[in-house]
Protein backbone atom coordinates (compact mmCIF):
# COMPACT_ATOMS: atom_id res chain seq x y z
CA UNK A 1 0.00 0.00 0.00
CA UNK A 2 2.03 3.58 -0.88
CA UNK A 3 2.03 5.89 2.03
CA UNK A 4 -0.34 8.29 2.43
CA UNK A 5 0.56 11.38 1.84
CA UNK A 6 -0.54 15.14 3.71
CA UNK A 7 -1.37 16.75 0.59
CA UNK A 8 -3.37 13.76 -0.57
CA UNK A 9 -5.43 13.10 2.37
CA UNK A 10 -6.01 17.42 2.80
CA UNK A 11 -7.14 16.45 -1.09
CA UNK A 12 -9.34 14.18 -0.36
CA UNK A 13 -10.49 16.17 2.37
CA UNK A 14 -11.91 19.17 0.06
CA UNK A 15 -13.08 16.35 -2.30
CA UNK A 16 -15.44 15.21 0.19
CA UNK A 17 -16.20 18.67 1.35
CA UNK A 18 -15.42 17.92 4.79
CA UNK A 19 -13.44 21.35 4.89
CA UNK A 20 -16.84 23.17 4.48
CA UNK A 21 -18.37 21.23 6.99
CA UNK A 22 -15.55 21.43 9.69
CA UNK A 23 -13.93 24.44 8.14
CA UNK A 24 -10.18 23.82 9.59
CA UNK A 25 -10.08 19.84 9.06
CA UNK A 26 -7.21 20.46 7.09
CA UNK A 27 -4.94 21.34 9.93
CA UNK A 28 -5.11 17.88 11.51
CA UNK A 29 -4.20 15.97 8.39
CA UNK A 30 -0.31 16.12 9.29
CA UNK A 31 -1.08 15.01 12.86
CA UNK A 32 -3.73 12.05 12.03
CA UNK A 33 -0.93 10.50 9.46
CA UNK A 34 1.75 10.71 12.10
CA UNK A 35 -0.06 8.93 14.59
CA UNK A 36 -0.67 6.42 12.16
CA UNK A 37 2.85 6.03 11.27
CA UNK A 38 3.75 5.86 15.20
CA UNK A 39 1.40 3.15 15.57
CA UNK A 40 1.88 1.08 12.66
CA UNK A 41 5.05 2.20 10.19
CA UNK A 42 4.53 1.86 6.48
CA UNK A 43 0.81 1.42 6.85
CA UNK A 44 -1.58 4.24 6.62
CA UNK A 45 -5.30 4.13 5.73
CA UNK A 46 -6.95 6.80 4.28
CA UNK A 47 -10.85 6.05 5.79
CA UNK A 48 -9.05 5.48 9.42
CA UNK A 49 -6.96 9.04 8.40
CA UNK A 50 -10.36 10.93 7.40
CA UNK A 51 -12.25 9.50 10.56
CA UNK A 52 -9.43 11.08 12.55
CA UNK A 53 -9.67 14.18 11.11
CA UNK A 54 -13.31 14.59 11.38
CA UNK A 55 -13.24 13.26 15.44
CA UNK A 56 -10.10 15.69 15.97
CA UNK A 57 -12.50 18.60 13.91
CA UNK A 58 -15.54 17.87 16.19
CA UNK A 59 -14.27 17.73 19.31
CA UNK A 60 -12.45 21.30 18.56
CA UNK A 61 -15.72 22.13 17.26
CA UNK A 62 -17.83 21.14 20.63
CA UNK A 63 -15.39 21.43 23.29
CA UNK A 64 -17.23 19.62 25.84
CA UNK A 65 -16.42 16.68 23.70
CA UNK A 66 -13.26 17.45 24.28
CA UNK A 67 -13.10 18.00 28.04
CA UNK A 68 -15.30 15.05 28.53
CA UNK A 69 -12.60 12.99 26.11
CA UNK A 70 -9.96 14.33 28.29
CA UNK A 71 -11.14 14.02 32.01
CA UNK A 72 -11.05 10.32 30.54
CA UNK A 73 -7.77 10.56 30.02
CA UNK A 74 -8.74 9.22 27.12
CA UNK A 75 -7.27 11.66 24.68
CA UNK A 76 -5.17 9.42 22.61
CA UNK A 77 -7.16 6.10 23.15
CA UNK A 78 -9.61 8.53 21.17
CA UNK A 79 -7.58 9.51 18.69
CA UNK A 80 -7.33 13.11 19.72
CA UNK A 81 -3.89 14.38 18.63
CA UNK A 82 -1.98 17.39 20.13
CA UNK A 83 -5.02 17.65 22.46
CA UNK A 84 -5.13 21.46 24.11
CA UNK A 85 -5.87 20.26 27.41
CA UNK A 86 -2.80 17.49 27.85
CA UNK A 87 0.04 20.59 26.88
CA UNK A 88 -1.89 22.47 29.51
CA UNK A 89 -3.67 25.26 26.48
CA UNK A 90 -6.68 26.94 26.72
CA UNK A 91 -8.97 25.91 23.87
CA UNK A 92 -9.56 28.67 21.68
CA UNK A 93 -13.45 28.39 21.26
CA UNK A 94 -14.10 27.39 24.73
CA UNK A 95 -14.42 30.93 26.08
CA UNK A 96 -16.55 31.72 23.38
CA UNK A 97 -18.93 28.97 23.12
CA UNK A 98 -18.72 27.80 26.20
CA UNK A 99 -20.80 29.17 29.06
CA UNK A 100 -21.88 25.85 30.46
CA UNK A 101 -20.27 25.21 33.94
CA UNK A 102 -18.44 22.15 35.02
CA UNK A 103 -21.38 21.30 37.34
CA UNK A 104 -24.17 21.45 34.14
CA UNK A 105 -21.60 19.54 32.33
CA UNK A 106 -21.76 17.02 34.85
CA UNK A 107 -25.58 16.98 35.36
CA UNK A 108 -25.25 16.65 30.80
CA UNK A 109 -23.40 13.20 31.72
CA UNK A 110 -25.49 12.04 34.40
CA UNK A 111 -28.58 12.54 32.29
CA UNK A 112 -27.10 10.84 29.40
CA UNK A 113 -25.87 7.57 31.73
CA UNK A 114 -29.52 7.15 32.92
CA UNK A 115 -31.01 7.12 29.78
CA UNK A 116 -28.49 4.33 28.93
CA UNK A 117 -29.76 3.05 31.90
CA UNK A 118 -33.25 3.13 30.46
CA UNK A 119 -32.36 1.44 27.62
CA UNK A 120 -30.58 -1.19 29.52
CA UNK A 121 -33.47 -2.26 31.12
CA UNK A 122 -36.03 -1.80 28.08
CA UNK A 123 -33.44 -4.28 26.59
CA UNK A 124 -33.84 -6.52 29.51
CA UNK A 125 -37.62 -6.52 29.30
CA UNK A 126 -37.78 -7.14 25.61
CA UNK A 127 -35.57 -10.98 26.47
CA UNK A 128 -37.63 -11.52 29.33
ZN1 LIG B 1 -6.17 15.58 26.62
Amino acid sequence: MPTLSVENLKETLKLFNLDKCFGDISKYAERCIQSQKQENPGSTNMPIAITRCQFNAIARKLPKILKFIHAQGACSRMFITGCELCDGRLLDVVSEESDESEEELKEEITEISEEEKVEESQKTSLIR
